[in-house]
């Protein structure tokens, strides 16, 4: 009946879908971002919606609306108000993107938008009270409470990459100290890995592992004990059923999950039990664009049932 697109700008990468109604996925487009400028990544961004609209099959409602989601701080206009690892301020992507194409527009959180994803197609489908953690540059939660997005009173919630882990630890783009994020994140775990004279990959990273570097090893298992305390805080603040980490590492070799979850179950509340599910993303990639894919067909399929 309609299409609905779904993108993910991610700090170095866009990644897009169309999608139909049921959230099918009909075209995909994965673009690498050299550059961090708001105006560049924006071209891409009309480039790759425009690319879908000319190559969307015809149907009677045609395009139903566009949802994008970025890693920061999204207001409750919409509005993205700051992004930590792409230093974007104040940009209304919304109206930009609503006035050129005359569609709903929808700006989430990445984090929000990956959990939503997966609690409508992936690992917490059977699931009402989920945590998603999405583990990139950066980390960021989703929280969903009776199967709806927590976004807080100003939309800020789930910022627990920066919950303080060690209160004399290093310095923190956001102020802080001793973040979470500088210890479990994508890019610790790559600073951990890389010297002067190797420069690393994530897939490089993926493939040592498979070839059972010891270095690489001993890197992941501690990059599983840094999750495990985060996520021991998690569980101890939230009792989800299940928390699904989203990270390409975690989802393709068991080391990390296994280092973690003995973490957690050595640290967590004991009354907890058996109570909670650690599970990695069933989605990968794409979770967060298949939930502002999701998002927008909700919205769709609320004002025609109307
Ligand atoms: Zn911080």
């Amino acid at each position: 009946a309609g299409y609905s697109v779904g993108i993910d700008v991610g700090v170095d990468y866009i990644n897009g879908i169309l999608t139909d109604l049921e959230g099918t996925i009909v075209l995909d487009q994965y673009c690498h971002l050299e550059s961090n400028s708001p105006e560049i990544t924006k071209d891409i961004l009309i480039d790759m919606i425009h690319h879908f609209i000319t190559h969307m099959p015809q149907s009677p409602y045609g395009l139903i609306g566009i949802g994008i989601c970025v890693p920061g701080l999204i207001d409750k206009d919409q509005k993205i108000v700051f992004t930590p690892n792409s230093n974007w301020r104040d940009i209304d992507l919304k109206s930009s993107i609503q006035e050129k194409y005359n569609v709903p527009v929808f700006i989430e959180n990445e984090a929000n938008a990956g959990a939503y994803g997966e609690k409508v197609f992936g690992a917490a489908k059977n699931h009402d009270n989920i945590i998603y953690v999405s583990i990139s540059t950066g980390i960021g939660i989703g929280v969903i409470i009776n199967n709806h997005l927590y976004r807080g009173v100003s939309g800020f919630s789930g910022e627990m990459g920066h919950m303080t882990i060690d209160f004399n630890g290093p310095k923190c783009s956001c102020g802080n100290r001793g973040c979470w994020e500088l210890y479990a994140s994508e890019k610790a775990l790559l600073k951990n890995l890389q010297t002067k004279e190797k420069k690393l990959s994530y897939q490089d990273i993926i493939n040592l592992a498979h070839l059972n570097d010891i270095g690489t090893l001993n890197t992941l298992q501690n990059f599983g004990f840094y999750l495990g305390i985060g996520l021991t805080n998690i569980l101890n603040t939230f009792n989800p059923q299940a928390v699904i980490l989203r990270n390409s590492i975690i989802e393709s070799h068991p080391m990390v999950l296994n280092s973690m979850r003995s973490e957690v179950s050595s640290r967590v509340y004991s009354h907890l039990g058996n109570s909670y599910e650690l599970l990695p993303s069933s989605l990968g990639q794409n979770a967060p664009a298949l939930g502002m894919s999701s998002i927008v067909i909700d919205h769709f399929l609320d004002m025609v049932t109307m």
